[in-house]
């Protein structure tokens, strides 16, 4: 079974053995599997991966020395199943799956564990539990995507935006990107994106967003008095004064009308913004520029050590949440969101390789102007792009 495996920073297409489906498994022909910007990161960084998980308890990330295959976003056909399958679903069937298998007593990361081979291969090994059947017809190159849609889906969850909010998202990449459609998804009112790249700022408006920003020419939270947010400290400061004065002039006691406002939710307006970016050095950026209250949503992966000034979020009152991939039903929500359009994906890829074009894909999403989201198509012969 041909396989794209990565080994001491390098890429190699190379035969692997047959996969077998152990218990609750099910085997997979890989129809499409995305490149994922943590899947480049891989490549070089995986000790650096290693140490950090280890940190959190989990062991089995693949180092550099050991044969890894990447793909985590992917989209298959079922082959066969393993033994106590429940085999809901007929051979042929198109599904995607949470990218996690049970191995013995652990749970593994795909593509990211030596211990389970990710879809940059003709086949890939899946948990029965985790497989969702792809609704509608939906092609295979869209149904790649519920990974980082998911992922996305999270991000907005956790973020609690509502139809009425200002979001802002820095950066543009897919994960920005992601965020952007799933914002547009849910309805929310006034979009900002930020990056640095033209190619980039395209591809966030034909995604949904209502306002591009260019953060060499002006700043992502320009439009703060627009929409109504408060930008510094002495605009605060009169604001409580202010308010306290109005609310003394009803016949009401003030403190009554100040928990009723409260309550009610009537309080300062402030925008969610989703850190995007995921480099030393943006979180700073984020404190120094966002209003008063700001609520950040950190979905950058930064993995070096950064230094923010702690007393501009507090002086700001700045809320800051780190969220990680996605629940089950979330991966199954993406999905389905894709499935029923509701979600269009289309902008975000921007190209397919085989399997032996998968170290020139690597190269090229280095380009920011040229590529988003590049699929391999396992099927695909040769290392053009298509
Ligand atoms: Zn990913």
């Amino acid at each position: 079974m041909k396989s794209v495996i990565c080994q001491n920073a390098a890429l190699r297409v190379a035969e692997r053995p047959a996969l077998e489906p152990a218990r609750g498994q099910v085997l997979l022909e890989v129809l499409r599997c995305g490149i994922c910007g943590s899947d480049l990161h891989m490549r070089q960084h995986c000790d650096h991966l290693r140490e950090l998980t280890r940190r959190v308890g989990y062991e089995r990330i693949a180092g550099s020395a050991d044969e890894l295959v990447l793909g985590h976003e992917f989209c298959g056909q079922i082959l066969d199943y393993g033994p106590q399958t429940r085999r809901k679903l007929k051979a042929g069937s198109v599904v995607c799956a949470v990218p996690m298998i049970r191995n013995g007593e652990h749970v593994d990361l795909m593509g990211l564990s030596a211990h389970a081979p990710g879809a940059y291969a003709e086949q890939v090994l899946v948990q029965e539990a985790y497989m969702e059947p792809v609704p509608n017809g939906l092609a295979p190159d869209r149904a790649a995507l519920t990974e980082p849609m998911a992922v996305a889906l999270h991000a907005v969850n956790r973020s609690e935006a509502r139809q009425r909010d200002v979001a802002i998202v820095i950066g543009c990449g897919p994960v920005g990107l992601a965020v952007i459609c799933m914002l547009k998804a849910r309805g929310v009112k006034a979009i900002v994106a930020s990056d640095f790249s033209p190619g980039r700022r395209e591809l966030a408006r034909r995604c949904g967003a209502d306002v591009v920003v260019n953060p060499r020419e002006s700043s992502p939270y320009r439009d703060w008095r627009q929409y109504g947010f408060i930008g510094t400290a002495p605009a605060l400061l009169d604001l409580a004064l202010d308010t306290r004065e109005k609310l003394g002039t009803l016949p009401l006691p003030w403190w009554h009308s100040w928990r009723l406002a409260e309550k009610l939710g009537l309080l300062p307006k402030r925008p969610i913004i989703f850190e995007c970016v995921g480099v030393p050095g943006i979180l700073q950026t984020i404190l120094d520029g966002a209003p008063l209250m700001s609520r950040v949503v950190v979905v950058g992966v930064c993995m070096q050590a950064d230094t923010i000034e702690p007393v501009m979020g507090i002086n700001k009152e700045i809320e800051l949440r780190f969220v990680l991939g996605y629940t089950p039903l979330e991966y199954r929500d993406a999905l389905h969101l894709l499935a029923e359009g509701k979600v269009k994906g289309d902008h975000l890829v921007t190209g397919t390789v085989g399997l032996s074009g998968v170290a020139g894909a690597f190269a090229a999403l280095g380009d920011a102007e040229k590529h988003a989201k590049i699929l391999i198509d396992p099927k695909q012969q040769g290392e053009q792009f298509a």
